[in-house]
């Protein structure tokens, strides 16, 4: 990689990078604009997420990237290779040994701590885009704290389906302030959010915003009282580790027509396993034990 800058971007776009990124820290969930550049895989595969990691990994870092909680797949191998290249430095597949971790649409199983950084993948930061077309006007709703049409449109989840229907990107109040989009992760990881040791950051390259939630920020999901914020549940536990507390993927069997159920972490999965066949495996806290 020596035709490459360090951390592949040029210095001053790394720069601007971190400089937007202090604001949105400063602001948490307040959409900062950035000059997002073109990247060497295509815009909506990760590219605002990658450009905020190479921004902010140091040589010292240790580098984890999942997506979907899995650090195998296609996705997460090749922005692993791109990042642990152009900034040297070391990768993991654990949780606890990461300082940075890049994440599409996941938080890992393992309680982060301090120390660590969780950058996330965004497709859409714009939580108000479902009932305002109008960039200029969202701009105005947030500045305004105008969110009574994100209210009315859960309202009417509720008149339809007497229940508030939105699976992922659910909806959240940061800091008393922004609503903002925690990404599409699972209603499983939003209470993860609140008031966590780690700081979260948020990379939308196509969209050109980052954003943030720092260290112990009060993360409250949109709800009703009659109708307060659940996350899924799941019947059985994880068939490889019997882990009963963690979110689960379902997995079906073309030749026998069987659905199977497994961890989505599959590092945590991974050391569940390790656990029970009586090796010595160091796992990380539940978030909010
Ligand atoms: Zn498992």
């Amino acid at each position: 990689m020596n035709a490459y800058n360090y951390g592949f971007l040029d210095e001053n776009t790394k720069k601007e990078i971190r400089r937007k990124t202090l604001k949105a820290i400063a602001i948490p969930g307040y959409q900062v604009p950035f000059g997002s550049r073109e990247m060497p895989i295509a815009r909506g595969w990760g590219t605002g997420g990658l450009q905020l990691t190479l921004a902010i990994t140091g040589k010292k870092d240790v580098l984890k990237v999942i997506d979907q909680g899995n650090d195998d797949s296609v996705n997460a191998c090749n922005l692993r290779e791109l990042i642990s290249r152009s900034c040297e430095v070391d990768t993991t597949v654990d949780t606890l040994k990461a300082t940075v971790i890049q994440t599409r649409h996941r938080i890992p199983e393992e309680r982060m701590s301090a120390d660590q950084v969780l950058v996330f993948q965004v497709p859409q930061p714009e939580v108000l885009r479902t009932v305002e077309p109008s960039e200029q006007e969202t701009r105005r709703m947030h500045a305004e704290r105008d969110y009574s049409r994100m209210w009315v449109h859960l309202y009417e989840d509720i008149v339809k389906w007497n229940e508030i229907r939105i699976s992922y990107d659910y909806p959240v109040l940061v800091g008393s302030h922004y609503i903002c989009d925690p990404s599409p992760i699972p209603r499983f990881d939003v209470p993860k959010l609140h008031q966590a040791d780690t700081l979260f950051l948020f990379g939308a390259g196509r969209e050109k915003r980052i954003y943030a939630i720092p260290p112990h920020t009060d993360v409250v999901p949109l709800q009703f009282e009659d109708f307060p914020f659940t996350v899924e549940s799941f019947e059985g536990g994880c068939e490889k580790c019997g882990s009963k507390n963690t979110y689960l993927e379902e997995s079906f069997d073309r030749n026998s027509g069987e659905r199977h159920y497994y961890c989505s972490d599959t590092s945590y999965c991974g050391k569940k396993q390790q656990e029970a066949e009586g090796e010595t495996v160091s796992i990380g806290a539940e978030w909010h034990e």
